[in-house]
């Protein structure tokens, strides 16, 4: 068993994101678990995403025709055993996603592998693959190794990778699948409605805010500011779990990435390496503390030591 294995996903006719972060994730820990790097792909015509599939460190990209227009999780989950079984990888990475819920744990019982869902880092570490998932509500970090499992499927996290990019020139295989048999048909598809569906993964501008704010009544005025500046309002940890922000704007490693910003303000965050796994790849990051010893400052291009409110009230005058 050698080689890494990731399955793409598409919804509606479109490739999803996180197929390129799986195969970015794939190709960075090719040089520890070794190659070759094959990326699946399951579906109707599956064809028509060969070529965006075509990215850096990718060595064959296999397509299985079958299924229809809707995702159905018997048919996905026949096509990537034989995948499998033809390709035997060590290790196979799918997306952690509604799709993935309805067919990987199955597959990974039915054909003994190891198993572990919401992954968010993955190493190869002594001859073994060592996946990191919250555990305890996110509490902790726990870390899983997978004795005597020849193969280990791991379901990931969106936006853990940056997504891949470059070129490649990989061999395209068609895998012929004999058909599934269906025990779940898809009805109709409805669209989630979203309290708050602010998506801070795409967020260019953010200017985040912690436990130095103080109280909740504050918000407002962090949110009139963000809004003036036309920044996109996230937080850290402890105001989401204070219930002051929606969860889907906390920052950081048990939340979310802030993948495609270009410039952060920090605004009375500390700086836990939690908080720093969502946000210290960002180019311009600016920390305001009234600590100078703050661990942000280590992340941070520019830093004012000082206090949240008096900045805040200062920038406000600017727009
Ligand atoms: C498994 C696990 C996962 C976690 N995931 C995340 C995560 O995804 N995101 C996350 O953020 N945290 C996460 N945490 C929590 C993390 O460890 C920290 O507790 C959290 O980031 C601290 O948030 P904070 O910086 O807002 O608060 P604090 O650490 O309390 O920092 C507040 C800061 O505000 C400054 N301050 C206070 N008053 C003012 C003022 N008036 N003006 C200027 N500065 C002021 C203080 O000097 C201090 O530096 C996780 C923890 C665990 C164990």
């Amino acid at each position: 068993m050698s080689g890494i294995l990731v399955i793409a996903e598409h919804r509606r006719g479109e490739l999803r994101p996180v197929s390129l972060e799986l195969i970015a994730g794939a190709e960075s820990l090719k040089a520890s678990g070794g190659g070759p790097l094959t990326v699946a792909l399951v579906g109707p015509a599956p064809d028509v995403f060969v070529n965006a599939l075509k990215v850096a460190g990718v060595d064959e990209i296999i397509t299985v025709a079958a299924g229809t227009g809707d995702f159905d999780p018997d048919t996905q989950a026949a096509a990537v055993s034989a995948v499998i079984a033809a390709r035997s990888p060590s290790l196979v990475l799918i997306p952690h996603s509604v799709d993935a819920f309805g067919y990987a744990a199955v597959l990974a019982a039915q054909g003994g592998y190891g198993f572990a869902t919401d992954v968010f880092k993955i190493e190869f570490d002594q001859g073994s693959w060592v996946a990191t998932r919250g555990g305890y509500g996110q509490k902790v970090n726990v870390e899983l190794d997978f004795p005597a499992k020849a193969v280990v499927l791991l379901t990931v996290r969106a936006a853990v990778y940056k997504p891949a990019e470059g070129s490649s020139n990989p061999t395209v295989t068609a895998l012929p699948v004999p058909g599934a048999s269906v025990h779940v048909r898809p009805g109709e598809y409805v669209e989630m409605s979203q309290a708050d569906d602010v998506d801070m993964t795409a967020a260019e501008f953010i200017m985040s805010i912690g436990r130095g704010i103080g109280e909740e009544a504050r918000i407002p005025q962090f949110r009139e500011l963000a809004d003036a500046m036309g920044a996109t309002l996230g937080c850290s940890r402890p105001i989401a779990d204070s219930g002051w922000l929606p969860k889907s704007r906390q920052v950081g490693q048990s939340g979310k990435t802030a993948s495609a910003c270009k410039l952060y303000i920090a605004m009375g965050i500390s700086g836990a390496i939690q908080h720093l796994a969502g946000m210290k790849h960002v180019s311009t990051i600016v920390a305001v503390n009234a600590d100078p010893g703050a661990s942000i400052f280590s992340v941070a291009k520019y830093g004012i030591v000082g206090d949240i409110m008096e900045f805040g009230e200062e920038l406000k005058t600017h727009f």
